[in-house]
């Protein structure tokens, strides 16, 4: 499976240099997902080569408008495209009554159905699973309701080590090794244990997605050993009381979440209009978490996927 992530905008309150508001699409195998919609994020996915239709998932942290304005946009282009697939929205519960509002007066009857999963009243962290992901959302700490995201590939069957499979060893104690499981005899013993036996053959890819938030050391267990981790960093040090008080993060916070949290790789995003410049935040960031990158709008990026050896 690969993760590919496509970055549609990442600035913060309001478009400026160039930069649009938050909105990313994540690529897990066959399935799209659109995290969070700023405005115009449509113009940008059509810039990024993926189809309008092929979105099937859109993921809304919070009700902030730079976070979906550009929804209601969005599903009557998907409307006039004569979609009729159902769409499934992950968000805060009073987005549909917005969505609701704006179509009844409109009088515009979408010709497919909208499925809510709303993040504020379910306390089930899944929110998403098929054969080959699952996607968990988590709170963060921001002035309103607002939720992360935590993209995981699920962990392949083991291998059997070559050589090492135990003479006339059933077809379903076989399936159980490769299932991750020690074989047992009928007292209960183990007399095969897993990890002698076999090896995982890759270790599965993750993406964590921390939108608005101010420094919030209770994610870091959540989001612990992440392979990449997108964490917003609105301001840069320097305005580090500011960052408290609106409920977002500096550049360096982002950092020390991510290297708390073991991530693979930080990107940083949601700039606020006050830096034309980002090279200060990236700096900052890095002086911290070395492996740090800014998520700068058009750009992709891939998750490697490690060989875990025997
Ligand atoms: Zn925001
Ligand atoms: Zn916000």
């Amino acid at each position: 499976l690969t993760f590919r992530l496509k970055i549609l905008g990442a600035n913060s309150a309001a478009p400026a240099f160039n930069r649009n508001q938050t909105s990313q699409v994540l690529q897990a195998g066959s399935v799209n997902f659109l995290i969070d919609c700023g405005e115009g994020t449509q113009l940008r996915i059509a810039k990024s080569g993926v189809k309008i239709n092929k979105i099937d998932h859109i993921l809304i942290s919070h009700l902030h408008g730079d976070h979906f304005f550009g929804l209601v946009g969005l599903l009557s282009t998907m409307h006039l495209f004569g979609r009729d697939k159902a769409l499934n929205i992950y968000c805060p519960s009073p987005l549909q009554e917005i969505i609701d509002l704006q179509f009844k007066y409109s009088d515009t009857r979408l010709n497919f159905p909208v499925n809510y999963l709303f993040t504020d009243k379910t306390n089930d962290d899944l929110i998403f699973e098929n054969k080959e992901i699952t996607v968990n959302k988590f709170l963060l700490d921001h002035s309103i309701f607002c939720t992360g995201f935590l993209f995981r590939e699920k962990p392949g069957k083991r291998k059997i080590i070559p050589g090492k499979i135990p003479a006339g060893l059933s077809i379903p104690d076989m399936l159980k090794l490769k299932e991750g499981l020690d074989i047992t005899n009928d007292e209960g013993e183990v007399i095969y244990k897993n990890s002698e036996y076999t090896f995982s053959p890759k270790k599965p890819i993750s993406y964590a997605y921390c939108s608005d938030t101010k420094y919030d050391e209770s994610i870091i267990d959540i989001i612990q050993g992440v392979d990449l981790l997108y964490h917003e960093a609105t301001f840069g040090n320097d305005m580090s009381d500011r960052a408290t008080e609106t409920f977002h993060s500096t550049a360096q916070q982002a950092a020390e979440i991510a290297k708390k949290a073991n991530a693979g790789k930080l990107l940083i995003g949601h700039y606020s209009v006050r830096y034309r410049e980002l090279a200060p935040l990236l700096e900052e960031a890095r002086n911290i978490f070395p492996n740090s990158d800014l998520a700068i709008e058009g750009e992709t990026y891939d998750l490697e996927i490690k060989t875990v050896d025997a």
